[in-house]
């Protein structure tokens, strides 16, 4: 998937967390938790040479091309996520919770990728959901509107949030 695809299903799981939290859309938190939930959908092609998030994280792409690790290995994992889970225990339990769940993201929807993802590396095994002609090829038209589809939640979301009889 491309990187927008990715920040647009970042941005979602944002969303779903604020709602699930039963917190506002009109705070500065929220619009932080928006922005975190942007750049972590797309954090884990930070394994992926010349994307966006390998250019932004130099130092860490650079070591990942030193340890040989490969695009949509180690960084999509489960046992991934879960360093990450403690690692991020620092941030706020909002911030926490937006930063996993986009970071999540990531990895779910590259399951309907045709190359899939290897979910539990280390070991060599590759989970695709969808079978070969229904797989979503990065860059396709099915791609766009799956994005468009993400976009679609991303604003209907916040507007049932808020609510239409007091948006007019
Ligand atoms: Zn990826």
């Amino acid at each position: 998937m491309l990187q927008k695809t990715h920040s647009a299903a970042g941005l979602v799981a944002a969303e779903l967390v604020i709602v699930y939290h039963g917190g506002s859309f009109w705070s500065w938190e929220a619009a932080g938790a928006l922005l975190l939930g942007c750049l972590a959908g797309p954090l884990a092609d930070v394994d992926k040479q010349g994307s966006t998030m390998a250019k932004l994280l130099f130092p860490v792409s650079a070591l990942l091309r030193l340890l040989n690790v490969r695009h949509r290995t180690m960084t999509h994992s489960i046992v991934f996520i879960l360093t990450l889970m403690v690692l991020s225990l620092p941030l706020s339990p909002l911030y926490h919770a937006v930063f996993i769940a986009a970071y999540l993201s990531h990895p779910l929807i590259d399951l309907f990728n045709e190359q899939g993802v290897h979910l539990f590396w280390p070991l060599k095994a590759r989970v695709r959901l969808l079978p070969k002609f229904l797989a979503v090829d990065t860059g396709s038209t099915s791609e766009t509107v799956f994005r468009w589809m993400l976009l679609a939640v991303g604003i209907w979301l916040p507007v049932s949030a808020i609510g239409f009889p007091r948006l007019f």
